[in-house]
């Protein structure tokens, strides 16, 4: 196993993730198998419990991890399914550490960071990075290990001398270090001090670079990399300069452009591992794939444009995985993706009266718009908004998309305003309510909040006498289809009948036919609410089909695009029953229902 640390110096959020993916792309083009392992040094067990608008999207994995969303960067550059288990926490290795210390396992010994901590941390790498992460069912040959946070910190102190101690592990030939650091322009000048700085602090925590990778504005001038090169004790070979880009596609092919490769491949003597023809084929063809997407991506003129209702607006790392599936629908469809941004509650009266500005700037954004989503989402604010702007789409035959709490919005809205249910709603956002057409799931722990909702890949099943529906096509007309969830809550079956004798119908349940998965409306351009996330499935090559078909419908190429989905197949068809492996006990119940669903 060769072992890839990604470290970052300076500041966070940079851009570590995407360098870090976009090398592991690129060992990927040679053929190799890749597989990538987060460490994030917060005290949390998983990012489940934590508010996007403070770290961006919680990102769920098929076996319902509740992870940090650079795991959706490595899901999508190297089409890979990873685990809960990818994603290492402060959290998680404690609790490890303590267990093991009450079952008596330190046998009488004083358990402390080292060696103990860092033990842990070495072996959760070493094992993790063995577990195959594509249908293939090979264990990969390259491992990238993103530190998540900044050299330096007190909270990465543990994991950093992990990672001193893991060289001599496995081994000079077998680990290599991408420091990724900034260098800023201040008028005008690039500056090297913070990155010395940086290196200069890596160094004394016995962490030699390999490759220093340098954020800037623009291309770096030979001046300022030699100086790096001097001043850091580096070649002038090892420093990269990672400029700002049109498109984040581009950076796989800036780092190839600077010898990232030839420089990997000597310096963990790539070519002693051995690899089959066909595998050195299929990295040949990913590269010619990925130089085309990127060219075509750059050639987009003709604009679809989405209006996102959101709740967690202020931090756009909150809907990541969203704006990449409708990147990646815009693009099959040949349409520049063109987002505006909409703080729900705007829409709200309260706030044509509290802030009139907003309101109409709103207003004008959902009316002019070519597509309307309203995306998951937790708690009452702005979901009054949520359901005008479900209204006004739903009337107006504007292509809607609603995902998780958006399919619930849709079937609130729907209820009120075409059954009369006036006061219907949630029973999340007001438990009082005499029409509660949305209710908490019964299997749902209700003082437990961290790795309790319904998680994880799940079935839907789609209904006798659905071949009409538009979804239903986009996925190739299956029969069953498997997405992830994250939700407490669930369209009352009580409802049911009433909302599908007016039109809305759940098209897609779950396997025993009594939880609601997809909704649709007949009779509308593209009005469909989701449970399930399918933005967390989402390829650059291989778009979401729910997204495909709103991104379709909104630019009005939306029979075009049903025919091309003909041939749809899931990122990894077979995923799910990879599963058994993977230390989640529920999933196993899925699968085996699964087999009844196929069986009956
Ligand atoms: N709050 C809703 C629920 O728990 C929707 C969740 C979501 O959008 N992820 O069911």
């Amino acid at each position: 196993m060769k072992y890839i640390l990604v470290s970052g110096g300076v500041i966070s959020g940079i851009g570590k993730g995407v360098i870090a993916s976009s090398t592991g792309l690129l060992l990927k083009t040679l053929g190799y198998n890749v597989t990538a392992i987060k460490i994030d040094p917060y005290m949390n067990i998983d990012a489940g419990t934590m508010s996007p608008t403070e770290h961006g999207e919680v990102f769920v994995l098929d076996d319902g991890g509740e992870a940090d969303l650079d795991l959706g960067n490595y899901e999508r550059y190297l089409n890979v399914t990873l685990g809960r288990d990818n994603n290492i926490t402060t959290g998680k290795i404690y609790r490890e550490v303590i267990e093991k210390e009450r079952r008596g396992d330190y046998l009488g010994k004083t358990v402390q960071v080292i060696p103990h901590v860092t033990d842990a941390i070495q072996d959760w790498v070493e094992r993790v990075a063995q577990v195959p992460v594509d249908e293939s069912g090979e264990a990969p040959e390259v491992c990238i290990i993103e530190l998540g946070g900044t050299v330096g910190d007190i909270e990465s102190a543990p994991f950093v001398e992990a990672m001193r101690q893991f060289q001599f592990r496995v081994g000079k030939d077998n680990f290599a270090l991408l420091h990724v650091s900034l260098v800023p322009s201040i008028n005008g000048e690039l500056k090297t001090k913070p990155t010395q700085a940086s290196i200069r602090d890596l160094r004394g925590l016995g962490l030699v670079p390999d490759l220093i990778a340098c954020r800037c504005p623009h291309a770096l001038p030979l001046s300022v990399t030699s100086k790096i090169s001097m001043f850091c004790h580096v070649a002038n070979e090892q420093v990269l300069a990672v400029h700002d880009v049109s498109s984040l596609y581009h950076v796989p092919l800036l780092l190839k452009d600077q010898g990232l490769i030839g420089f990997l491949r000597n310096r963990l003597k790539l070519d002693d591992v051995r690899i089959a023809e066909s595998r050195q084929a299929r990295g040949n063809k990913l590269l010619t794939m990925w130089k085309d997407l990127t060219i075509s991506y750059d050639r987009l003129f003709d604009k679809v444009s989405i209006c996102l209702v959101g709740k967690y607006t202020s931090l756009q790392d909150s809907y990541t995985s969203v704006i990449k599936s409708l990147e990646h629908a815009a693009m099959q469809c040949g349409r520049k993706l063109q987002i505006t941004w909409v703080e729900a509650s705007d829409l709200e009266l309260e706030a044509q009266h509290d802030r009139p500005k907003e309101f109409h700037a709103a207003w004008q954004a959902v009316c002019t718009a070519n597509g309307i989503l309203v995306p998951g989402g937790f708690g009452l604010r702005g979901t009054e908004g949520m359901i005008a702007a479900a209204k006004w789409a739903r009337e107006k035959k504007v292509p809607y998309l609603g995902i998780c709490l958006g399919f619930q919005i849709a079937v609130i809205e729907f209820c009120r305003n075409v059954l009369g249910l006036k006061d219907a709603h949630s029973a999340e956002l007001l438990e009082s309510t005499p029409h509660p057409v949305v209710i908490f799931m019964p299997e749902i722990s209700k003082t437990h909040l961290g790795g309790t909702m319904r998680l994880g890949l799940r079935p839907t099943v789609f209904q006798p006498n659905t071949e009409w529906s538009a979804v239903r096509q986009l996925y190739a007309n299956a029969d069953v289809i498997w997405e992830r969830h994250r939700h407490r809550y669930e369209v009352n079956p009580a409802y049911v009948q009433q909302v599908e004798k007016a039109g809305l119908a759940f098209v897609g349940r779950d396997e025993r036919g009594e939880r609601m998965q997809v909704a649709e409306l007949q009779g509308h351009p593209y009005f469909v609410g989701l449970q399930a996330h399918p933005e967390f499935c989402t390829r650059p090559l291989n778009p979401s089909p729910a997204f495909l078909g709103f991104i379709a419908a909104a630019a009005g190429v939306l029979p075009e695009q049903i025919k091309r989905q003909a041939n749809y197949e899931p990122p990894h068809p077979k995923a799910h029953l990879h599963m058994e492996n993977r230390d989640v006990p529920q999933v196993e119940v899925v699968t085996e229902q699964v087999a009844k669903v196929t069986v009956a």
